[in-house]
């Protein structure tokens, strides 16, 4: 497990979000940003219901977020 610093899943978050606007009635799921440790492109990336693990489909990574983290996160999510 990987701790995602609150910069990094911030910024990760905001384009994540980004993407999603600019793609809102694709029939397909778009890649996602790559994932921060191995920058391999997912289509899809789970976040935990308690919103402390992120895990990337491609490649099975698992990012553990800190309440900070998740916050900084969030809030890059809305302004996207
Ligand atoms: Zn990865």
């Amino acid at each position: 497990m990987i701790a995602l610093h609150p910069t990094r899943t911030a910024r990760l978050f905001g384009r994540i979000a980004a993407q999603q606007n600019e793609h809102p009635t694709k029939p397909r799921p778009v890649l996602l940003p790559s994932c921060p440790a191995c920058t391999l492109r997912s289509e899809r990336a789970t976040l935990r219901a308690d919103g402390r693990r992120l895990r990337f489909t491609a490649c099975g990574h698992v990012f553990s977020l800190t309440r900070e983290a998740l916050l900084a996160g969030l809030a890059a999510q809305r302004s996207a």
